[in-house]
């Protein structure tokens, strides 16, 4: 008998090599959280500058406790079997209350959400026109359309138009990121938005940065524009994020719920969202409401890190979100610096390609509003220090 199961080790041993020699080999640490920002990693203990927990909620005590209330962990079923729960309505509702929008569908990881808005509204014959730089789950949405998919120089509403300028019989698709994941900079919505109706092009907008954390009463990007539904009527968010859960959505009409519910694949075969993550999101929600503070204090963390970056010569890019990367610039370096600033006690990944182009290695700073000031300012003094040194 022949080896297949040698055939296969020997290939993937070659591709590993061929990724540790371009420095792009990644590896997994359990990390055990201490607390809201400190986690151990089983040799030390260090200050997480590396989450998306915007608001601190992934460790309150208020989502835990809706967790344990008595709701089933798991679904049991996909939600058009026998999933979905009371849990699950009343967070939709209460969702598309705080965000304006008629209706919200839950899905079970905003990846999987944007999947199913793609695959349902696009397909062959259509058009799909992104940023250059969306999320790499709103590429493979593009994708797995089957739509044709171009995309333009970033921020570039000019590179846009000329896209939607090609022919196309079909239906046009027009799908930015609310804030850039990597980069921490935002969409220019409304010139976006009047780009697109002036072809008739419906506007999604992935805002998985910008909910909980900017806008009015943290209702995020679309919000802060002035843009409803009207404008923008696909908003897709997740729950992993400023809510510190897990999860996601896709919010707008009625009608577009409904065909999500019967034509996204990746809605309809999929189990539902664990009934207790529901549970435990109007737990998030309700502190998203009613904490404003949070994302004040977040603001102000932000103008500090970027004060004290700027004083000290650190080369930022452009942004005002809690996403703070510093540019490095070759993927080694930025490994060799994140080492350093781990022995120091801080957690800052590095970013490598291809999650970023090539040459822009860089660390994904993120700022929580469970950091203090002294943490930050601690911060900006090992980054000061770990990358003077060669
Ligand atoms: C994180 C992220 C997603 C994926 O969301 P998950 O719920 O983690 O699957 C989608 N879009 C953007 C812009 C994101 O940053």
């Amino acid at each position: 008998m022949t080896s297949i199961g040698g055939e296969l080790q020997r290939w993937l041993a070659a591709r590993s090599a061929e990724r540790v020699h371009a420095h792009r080999q990644r590896e997994r640490r359990p990390l055990r959280a201490l607390d809201a920002v400190r986690v151990h990693d089983g040799d030390r203990e260090l200050l997480n500058f590396s989450a998306n927990d915007y608001l601190g909620l992934a460790s309150h005590p208020e989502l835990a406790a809706a967790m344990r209330s008595g709701v089933q962990p798991g679904a049991g079923a996909s939600a058009l079997v026998s999933g979905y729960r009371p849990e699950h309505r009343a967070f939709e509702r209460e969702l598309a209350d705080f965000l304006e929008r008629d209706s919200v569908l839950l899905c079970s990881s905003g990846y999987l959400a944007n999947l199913a808005v793609a695959t349902s509204l696009a397909g062959r014959g259509d058009q799909i026109v992104q940023d250059r730089l969306c999320h790499a789950s709103l590429i493979d949405a593009a994708r797995l359309s089957g739509a044709d998919l171009s995309r333009y120089p970033h921020l570039d509403v000019g590179g846009l138009e000329r896209q939607l300028g090609k022919d196309c019989d079909g239906q046009r698709l027009v799908v930015t990121d609310g804030i850039f994941s990597m980069d921490g900079d935002r969409a220019p919505l409304v010139p976006i938005h009047e780009a697109a109706a002036a072809l008739n092009a419906w506007l999604v907008v992935d805002d998985a940065h910008g909910i909980g954390v900017t806008g009015p009463g943290g209702r995020g990007t679309v919000s802060e524009a002035g843009l409803g539904q009207d404008e923008v009527p696909v908003l897709v968010g997740t729950l992993g994020k400023a809510f510190g859960c897990s999860g996601a959505f896709v919010a707008g009409s009625r009608e577009l719920v409904e065909h999500l519910v019967n034509e996204a694949r990746t809605y309809i075969f999929t189990t539902a969202l664990p009934p207790a993550m529901a549970a435990a999101a109007s737990a998030a929600l309700k502190r998203v409401r009613e904490d404003q503070w949070r994302r004040e204090k977040l603001a102000g963390l932000v103008r500090l890190f970027r004060e004290q970056a700027r004083s000290r010569g650190l080369e930022l890019l452009e942004s005002d979100t809690p996403i703070q990367p510093l540019l490095v610039g070759a993927a080694d370096r930025a490994l060799s610096v994140s080492a350093a600033l781990r022995e120091r006690g801080y957690l800052a990944v590095a970013i490598r390609p291809p999650t970023v182009p090539r040459g822009t290695a860089r660390l994904r700073i993120t700022l929580s509003s469970a950091h203090e000031p002294e943490q930050v300012e601690g911060l900006i003094e090992a980054l000061e220090a770990c990358l003077a040194s060669p």
